[in-house]
């Protein structure tokens, strides 16, 4: 992962979609770097009475179009480059499903399963306190990401809270209901994922019927649309995560592999399915790929043996550039992840909603927004994707960048 440079492959994807949007020089200039970026050590107190420092960062991207919006997340490998790119794909994501809010991202040198739960905790609320004061409702609002959860953003309100001594949930979202949370935010990337992949495979013509999928990466967004597309009648013939691939040509239960997951850490020898290697993934050819892993998963080593029709990008960054491009011109269509996974923060932006109001919506209320949100999106990015005469992802970009830039022209910021 880390031979590629995430922001540049970000700063690369900018500089493709102003060839057609042509931004005026000065609002472009801006949007090369993030507005903030803040570099923090985390003294955490660990069980056996010694102090291990950690080292986190939260970058601001943009905050044209409103507060900075996204996620925390917790992996030994976060470093500057990626915890950049996440934010400018964060200022994008909001713009892109036309919610209210800016980009930026946040993230953790650390292996959380090397920390027990008390070390965990006392790391959140330390992260907290070292970056409480570039942050709030009005401000900016981080949420869940890779190996970050309700409980955690849970500790993580506490801490703030705490702090300015205010009730002030709207700091973050993806919390436990039962402290400002709401319904339908744990399985909302997923949902809005299935939604975008609806209307791809309508705008395709394809029959949905007994269309294969794989998905590559099982954590909480990878098994959440693997259940929901299962019940909505597709086959997953192919799920992988870090140790390896399992297959069944017949398709394999979702509930039945989640729980092997959970109970044994990996998807490995998972009853009714055969262990492959991890890249089985990418040459078994389904019907519809989605990588909902890490950055960089599709890249010019494995992009020559994926054939499959439709490619909705579960993971923030799974395809490199030049990846992009190839399967751009074997006619493969891919959602690009500001639209795909943009369920995730329009309902953490209903969350917020929610706090401000102190007044709660049931599921159903949720995800009739979610619907409209993401089947508009979709289809707004198709247009332009023709419109430029360009892949789904700039027609997506297109929309996205044009948006973020009328906001900063309109603030003067030209
Ligand atoms: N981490 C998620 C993402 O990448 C959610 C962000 C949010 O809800 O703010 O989109």
């Amino acid at each position: 992962m880390l031979e590629v440079n995430a922001f540049e492959n970000a700063m690369r994807q900018l500089e493709e979609v102003n060839s057609f949007l042509n931004l005026p020089g000065n609002i472009y200039e801006q949007l090369k770097a993030p507005q903030k970026f803040l570099e923090v050590s985390i003294p955490v107190k660990m069980d056996d009475g010694t102090v291990k420092v950690f080292q986190g960062f939260r970058s601001q991207f943009n905050d044209a179009r409103g507060p900075f919006k996204g996620g925390i997340r917790f992996h030994p490998e976060v470093n500057v480059s990626e915890v950049k790119a996440l934010s400018a794909w964060m200022t994008w994501k909001t713009a892109v499903v036309n919610i209210p809010l800016g980009g930026g991202k946040g993230g953790i040198i650390v292996d959380p399963k090397m920390l027990s739960e008390n070390e965990l905790e006392r790391l959140a609320r330390g992260y907290i306190r070292a970056i409480y004061q570039v942050i709030g409702p009005e401000k900016d609002v981080p949420a869940p990401d890779v190996n970050t959860n309700p409980k955690i953003m849970g500790w993580m309100m506490d801490e703030y809270e705490k702090i300015t001594g205010r009730h002030l949930p709207g700091v973050i979202t993806g919390k436990p209901l039962s402290i400002g949370g709401s319904k339908a935010r744990e399985y909302s990337t997923a949902q809005g994922a299935v939604y975008v992949l609806e209307e791809a495979v309508k705008k395709m013509g394809l029959n949905k019927e007994g269309l294969t999928v794989g998905i590559q990466g099982f954590g909480n967004a990878g098994s959440h649309m693997g259940k929901i597309l299962q019940k909505a009648g597709y086959k997953i013939t192919v799920v992988s995560d870090s140790t390896c691939s399992v297959y069944n040509p017949m398709g394999l239960d979702m509930e039945a592999v989640w729980s092997h997951k959970v109970n044994t850490g990996s998807v490995g020898q998972c009853q009714g399915a055969e262990d492959k290697d991890q890249n089985f993934i990418f040459d078994c050819a389904t019907d519809i790929l989605i990588p909902a892993a890490l950055e960089n998963a599709i890249t010019m080593e494995n992009v020559a043996g994926i054939n499959s029709k439709l490619i909705v990008e579960l993971a923030n960054g799974p395809i490199t550039p030049e990846a992009d491009k190839v399967l751009y011109e074997k006619g493969i269509v891919v959602v690009p992840d500001i639209l795909a996974n943009a369920g995730g923060v329009a309902v953490s932006y209903f969350e917020q909603v929610q706090n401000s109001y102190g007044y709660y919506w049931d599921e159903d209320h949720v995800l009739k927004r979610l619907e409209r949100i993401m089947r508009t999106s979709f289809d707004e990015s198709w247009e332009l994707k023709n419109k430029y005469k360009t892949s789904l992802r700039f027609g997506a970009y297109a929309l996205a960048v044009k948006r973020v830039a009328d906001a900063m022209v309109d603030r003067g910021w030209g």
